[in-house]
């Protein structure tokens, strides 16, 4: 016995949550004309991993949703779980209890579960490979199937049988062993053909081959000679290194040296830069006033100008003056002469007033005496 139990919620017509217990012995389920004991098997063959919705008596994937009826609503959801005894280890897992469930969302989303862990569709089917329980075996044997398994080819009911035998996972197994067997028959062939082509060209390969012995003796030799050449320049190297090493100290005292006086140039640079800025101040400074200067100095040329104007004409009063003194003088001099004469005259007038003066004294004398 290995089905114990199914559960089924939303799932065609049951729209409640189902469990219908499977007991030793024979469970037969009754009831009348499409009251949906089909449904239990459908359930059984859906929860197994079943992908043709005809199989299920349906058109798509979806209608085995509860669609709803007059008096309920529809679901959003089927799911199923069928719970197997695993006590005899049938089935490849170590849990003496194996419930299988598989959900369906009208979005079409699928869920599969092992023991409520998530799993792939493929791992179901895996796990109940060879034990007849699966979709293609024995044990699910729908309305009118029984007349097909009678009426139906040798060869599609062996496959029936070879399944409930457990002979399926040998019989793949065998398949893929010969499918591997037929290409490492394949290689097999290709690489005779490799050796009758070879062995053809053996005679000019022998060739080929002491000559590549040759070769590789030329370049072992090649490569010998070419160590001792990089050892010897290695030598050398190590030589021009010594020398390289004491040119750079040399090289690094006189940078050094450069740098102090370059440390000492830019100090003096500085500081005759500071002498150079004080310098434009008073370059700048004498500028201002030789602009004044020269303001100054345009002044007084202009000043000067006027001055040498006035000079000329003081000259030219001098000269009028000196003429009008000369002429003055000359006047003075007539008329110091003209004194000079008059004054002679007066002499003259004089002793004659004198003399005159005198006569008539004496006339006087003469009258009174
Ligand atoms: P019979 O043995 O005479 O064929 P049955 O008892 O096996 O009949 P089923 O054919 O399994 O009955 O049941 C069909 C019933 O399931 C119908 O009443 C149908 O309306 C109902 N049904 C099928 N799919 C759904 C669904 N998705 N939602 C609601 N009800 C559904």
């Amino acid at each position: 016995m290995y089905f114990k139990r199914i559960e089924m919620q939303g799932f065609k017509s049951f729209a409640d949550p189902v469990i219908i217990e499977f007991h030793e012995g024979i469970t037969c389920i009754v009831g009348p004309n499409g009251s949906g004991k089909s449904n239990i098997s459908d359930a059984i063959r859906w929860v197994l991993g079943e992908q043709s919705p005809k199989l299920l008596r349906g058109g798509k994937m979806e209608e085995v949703i509860f669609a709803g009826t007059t008096n309920r609503k529809s679901r959003g959801m089927a799911e199923v779980t069928l719970v197997i005894d695993n006590s005899t280890g049938i089935l490849p897992i170590e849990y003496n209890e194996v419930a299988i469930t598989r959900r369906m969302y009208r979005s079409g989303e699928s869920e599969y579960l092992i023991n409520n862990n998530q799993c792939r569709l493929k791992d179901i089917r895996e796990l109940i490979m060879d034990t007849g329980i699966g979709v293609d075996g024995y044990s699910i044997i729908g309305q009118g199937k029984i007349a097909d398994i009678v009426s139906t080819k040798a060869e599609d009911r062996r496959e029936i049988f070879e399944e409930a035998a457990g002979v399926v996972m040998y019989k793949k197994r065998k398949s893929q062993a010969e499918k591997k067997l037929g290409s490492a028959q394949d290689n097999l062939d290709r690489v005779s053909d490799i050796v009758n082509e070879i062995e053809d060209r053996i005679g000019s390969l022998r060739e080929d081959s002491t000559k590549a012995k040759e070769f590789l003796n030329l370049r072992d030799r090649y490569k010998f000679l070419e160590i001792n050449l990089a050892l010897n320049n290695i030598g050398n190297l190590d030589k021009n290194t010594e020398a390289l090493k004491g040119i750079v100290s040399e090289s690094e005292e006189k940078i050094k040296s450069l740098v102090n006086k370059r440390d000492s140039l830019e100090a003096e640079m500085d500081q005759l830069m500071e002498k150079n800025e004080n310098l434009d101040e008073l370059s700048a400074e004498a500028n201002d006033n030789l602009i004044r200067k020269v303001n100054e100095l345009n002044i007084i040329n202009s000043q000067g100008q006027v001055n040498e104007e006035r000079l000329s004409a003081v000259d030219k009063d001098i000269a009028r003056l000196k003429g009008e003194i000369k002429e003055t003088d000359e006047k003075l001099n007539s008329e110091n002469a003209k004194l000079k004469e008059l004054e002679k005259n007066e002499e003259v007038l004089q002793a004659d007033k004198i003399s005159a003066e005198k006569k008539l004294h004496d006339a006087v004398i003469r009258l009174n005496s």
